[in-house]
């Protein structure tokens, strides 16, 4: 993040003192933003979306969407894995939290149960596919092989 967001207001623009917007009359907090993503498994294949957005455009990837504010970590999941495959899943396991410092991003993973079975892509998604395990393509973001490895270690 760039040192202006930090001393200028969020809502307002006004220069900041003390993370204090004098025109708000409220402290700015600078949050995290909560990510989710989801491990749809069955047998011994994975589902991969293919990013239609940035970032990481055309990389594959868990699906995985931000957290509306007001809106449950779970709901968020189901809700974006709909949007992204079309399928309709059951929250299974929390599998952990991952996150790199000075990246405003938490992503919180879960493992899901199918209650649909029939995928297809959807908005922010350019394709989806079943990936075996073994033979899983490059994945888009830094923490998705130790999310895989975490996975692995408490599947059921
Ligand atoms: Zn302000």
């Amino acid at each position: 993040m760039s040192t202006q967001i930090k001393n200028f207001c969020q809502n307002c623009g006004n220069k900041l003192i003390n993370q204090f917007c004098s025109h708000c009359k409220q402290t700015i907090f600078e949050d995290p933003k909560l990510a989710v993503a989801s491990i749809i498994a069955k047998n011994n294949q994975i589902l991969l979306i293919k990013r239609g957005v940035e970032p990481q455009i055309g990389k594959w990837a868990f699906p995985s969407g931000y957290v509306n504010r007001y809106e449950t970590p779970e709901d968020a999941l189901l809700r974006e894995v709909k949007e992204e495959t079309e399928l309709d899943v059951q929250i299974n396991k929390l599998i952990g939290i991952y996150s790199t410092k000075g990246n405003p991003v938490i992503l919180a993973v879960y493992s899901v149960h199918l209650i649909s079975h029939e995928a297809a892509a959807g908005s922010d998604a350019t394709d989806v596919h079943w990936f075996e395990l073994n033979q899983l393509p490059k994945l888009a973001f830094e923490h998705d092989n130790q999310i895989l490895k975490n996975w692995l270690e408490v599947r059921s």
